[in-house]
């Protein structure tokens, strides 16, 4: 097959990705529409560099509902300064900016998840445009990936950073000590419903350290996620050299909290019903194979049973349905087996 010769990205960065220093800027992209003829979506990027050393790439807002990773990477581009470097830092808050401002899990330009969206196009949607920048322009600089998510608005989690078994288990081994560095409450060997598209494989697949997290959900940011985040994200940069100093007095815990594994697509829960849920487990509460972990009530009139959902192995809720209402289809609950 001749190789394909893609267009070059029409995303313009307003920074020097070479230049040491802190700067502030945009990944700029051309959108022409009704109410800006020759306008641009102006995605917030920051860079700080200092010298030679690795590069890590940080990402939130990848989902637009997801808040805990904008948050903690406002306030990193923020405060962080070139002397506590060492290498490079490239900081994007709400990498699907447009879904971001529209507090919405995709984009309302085109619809698009640009969790779904690698390798993306330079010639496609806005969505498809910014996964092809990322693929083919921002991953190749880094060393270190993390990818900040949450649950958004219609899942809630307990707070896990994460990574993926991977053929090369040299770059699995990097990927699960970057996993244990961030030091959130729950570490986890994650599996994937559809990992076709995410930014996820395309990180991976070029070999990179990759890091994501699921922080909460409910579309908000809580202050214990929110700083679980600001935490993890400086724990994982030192880890990697490229954060130097000595951490706060509120810097790190001793080590990772406990190791959930997610072994098969039996510790997921679709809804086969729609309706009213009840919640019969909360969060982090260890669940036995056959326990009750929802039931879902018929609303179109009184006198129905509740269809009964129950755990398929023995572990902890790690996920559940967020809102009151569900359709079937649904993912309303997740249970991840604890490692030893
Ligand atoms: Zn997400």
């Amino acid at each position: 097959m001749a190789p394909v010769t893609l267009a070059p990205s029409p995303i313009t960065p307003t920074v020097d990705f070479d230049r040491d220093g802190v700067q502030h800027g945009f990944l700029r992209l051309p959108y022409s529409r009704d109410d800006s003829a020759w306008g641009s979506v102006m995605i917030p990027v920051t860079v700080v560099r200092n010298g030679s050393g690795p590069t890590a790439l940080l990402t939130g807002a990848n989902h637009g509902d997801e808040y805990e990773g904008a948050v903690a990477l406002f306030d990193l581009a923020q405060t962080l300064t070139a002397d506590r470097v060492a290498g490079r830092v490239i900081i994007v808050p709400a990498m699907n900016y447009p879904a971001f401002q529209a507090g919405t899990r995709t984009s309302p330009i085109d619809k698009g998840n640009l969790n779904r969206s690698f390798p993306g196009r330079p010639d496609g949607t806005v969505t498809q445009k910014i996964a092809d920048y990322f693929a083919r322009e921002l991953l190749p600089l880094a060393d270190l990936v993390m990818d900040i998510h949450s649950g958004g608005r219609t899942l809630d989690f307990v707070p896990f950073a994460a990574a993926h078994i991977l053929p090369d288990k040299d770059q699995e081994a990097r990927c699960f000590a970057a996993v244990a560095a961030f030091a959130a409450p729950y570490s986890m060997r994650m599996l994937e419903i559809d990992a076709v598209g995410m930014y996820d494989t395309a990180a991976e697949e070029l070999g990179k350290t990759f890091v994501t997290t699921e922080l909460g959900g409910g579309g908000t940011g809580r202050a214990e996620t929110i700083a679980i985040a600001k935490r993890g994200v400086r724990n994982v940069l030192r880890h990697a050299g490229i954060l130097t100093g000595a951490p706060p007095a509120d810097g790190r815990p001793a080590e990772a909290g406990r190791w959930l594994d997610m072994p098969s697509a039996d510790c997921f829960r679709f809804a086969e019903d729609s309706g009213l849920i009840e919640a019969c487990v909360d969060l982090g509460q260890p669940v036995r194979k056959g326990d009750l972990l929802a039931r879902i009530h018929p609303i179109g009139r009184t006198g129905l049973a509740p269809s009964e959902y129950r755990a398929a192995l023995d572990g902890i809720l790690a996920a559940r349905h967020f809102p009151g209402l569900v359709k079937a289809g649904d993912c309303i609950a997740v249970v991840g087996t604890v490692e030893d």
